[in-house]
């Protein structure tokens, strides 16, 4: 479930269940009231019932049968009883249902009493009078007061549904609207590589603002690795150069030594031993060097604009003899009539060096013909370089991108692991992407998007 999915059911579940417990008070509290007022109407009714039986003068009974027919409208059910106290079982009439001799007793004591029978309420009352002590009794059903709280319960229900409902979505939306700034961060967030340590968040607003907060302090971990894969870089680079000149002396000494014309065979076999891995070491220094460049700074201002296609051209025309035997087939029939259309922005020389690296490595790995071809869509300009040579095995696959990683089939043939970490990293500087699809024994292909 999402987060902000979370937040609206948590929020619903306890809000309804506190809306729940203040809808039944409310209802308790009316229904007890309801109660109390029917009761009282009992009660009223049960006096006047005890008058009108009791009293003996003729033009009072009649008056107060007058007001009980037109004041006192009858009770759904209503039901009235009266005997005279004390209750003795023999003399009195029989007792309906509702009574019985415990309730009398209690009411000779309290002087009224009230009880529920069924779905009838009933009172009863003492009524002393000059022919003695009398109790009368009523019951009824109370219908008007329990279609109002039926009516309540319906009306709470709906209130309550009502607000399940809203707070739910309302939730959602505003879950939505709080987290869409930590969206926006967490992508942020991927698009971070070393390549584009640049990157830094939006830290305006109020900085008591929790989000706020978390924007500052991304971007301070963002300064944080900037500097240190700046100084990481700084240090590869300085190390490159002292190295490179010894090398270069190295190499010049070996030379002129080789130059000799009365060398011994032995002694010429070790120099060109010594000449040729100095020569590798040179290569090897030079492509940490532009591993280093192309690493952690943010390169966009030196971007030109180039076209693609003269690149590849130059490449085909550069690596057209490999040792290996391998050679470049550039496949043209992709190219656009509008040339425009083959342009991008970027570094030439490093987007050269990719490339470069790619096609040597088919080329290397190969020993045989590799097709490369420049294909346009709608947002990439795709370079597309197939080989038929020794494949890469499936668990290879994900680590070849990694610095100085070589696969078991590779290591006879020379080279340092670095050509494809240093491809992969100019291409993502460029907000590329370079895939790779390959079959052990079979072949490789790699395809290179770049933006256009
Ligand atoms: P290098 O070529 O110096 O070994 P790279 O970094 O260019 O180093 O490549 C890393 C590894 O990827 C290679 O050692 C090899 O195992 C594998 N690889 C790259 N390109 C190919 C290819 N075209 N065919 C087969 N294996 C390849």
């Amino acid at each position: 479930m999402t987060l902000k999915n979370r937040i609206a059911l948590t929020f619903t579940i306890l809000t309804s269940l506190i809306l729940a417990l203040i809808l039944c008070t409310v209802y308790y509290i009316t229904s007890r009231y309801n109660r109390q007022e029917f009761l009282r109407r009992l009660y009223d009714r049960a006096e006047i019932a005890a008058q009108v039986v009791l009293e003996q003068d003729e033009l009072n009974q009649r008056l107060l049968a007058e007001i009980r027919r037109k004041h006192l409208q009858t009770l759904t059910e209503e039901r009235e009883f009266m005997l005279s106290l004390p209750y003795s079982r023999s003399d009195s009439p029989e007792l309906p249902a509702f009574l019985n001799p415990e309730a009398i007793e209690t009411l000779s004591k309290r002087g009224k009493i009230d009880f529920q029978d069924g779905r009838r309420l009933g009172v009863g009352i003492k009524y002393v009078d000059n022919q003695g002590t009398f109790a009368m009794f009523v019951t009824a059903f109370d219908q008007y007061g329990q279609a109002k709280l039926q009516n309540l319960a319906r009306v709470i229900l709906f209130v309550w549904l009502f607000y399940l409902f809203a707070v739910f979505f309302i939730g959602r939306w505003y879950g939505q609207r709080i987290l869409r700034p930590i969206g926006e961060l967490s992508r942020r967030m991927q698009t971070v590589n070393a390549s584009n340590l640049h990157l830094r968040l939006p830290a305006d607003g109020n900085p008591n603002d929790e989000l706020h907060q978390l924007n500052s302090t991304f971007n301070r971990m963002l300064d944080r690795l900037a500097i240190s894969v700046e100084a990481q870089k700084q240090f590869i680079s300085n190390a490159s150069h002292q190295l490179k000149n010894p090398l270069t002396a190295i190499l010049g000494e070996v030379e002129t030594a080789l130059a000799a014309e009365d060398l011994p065979q032995e002694q010429k076999q070790t120099l060109n031993i010594i000449a040729e891995e100095t020569r590798r070491l040179e290569t090897l220094i030079l492509q940490l060097l532009r591993l280093a460049q192309a690493t952690g700074a943010d390169h966009r201002d030196q971007f030109t604009t180039f076209r693609l296609d003269d690149v590849l051209f130059e490449l085909a025309e550069e690596l057209h003899t490999h040792p290996t035997g391998g050679h470049l087939k550039l496949d043209s029939s992709y190219f656009p009539e509008d040339s425009a259309r083959l342009t991008i922005e970027g570094q030439r020389y490093l987007i050269k060096i990719a490339l470069a690296n790619i096609l040597e490595n088919a080329l290397k790995f190969s020993g045989e013909e590799v097709e490369v071809a420049l294909k346009v869509t709608d947002k990439h300009l795709l370079v597309c370089i197939i080989d038929h040579g020794i494949g890469i095995a499936p668990d290879d696959l994900s680590k070849i991108f990694a610095p100085f990683y070589r696969a078991q089939n590779a290591r006879p043939l020379p080279g340092f692991g670095i050509g494809l970490s240093l491809a992969q990293k100019i291409v993502q500087m460029h907000d590329g992407k370079l895939e790779v699809e390959s079959e052990l024994g079979r072949g490789t292909a790699f395809r290179i998007f770049f933006p256009r």
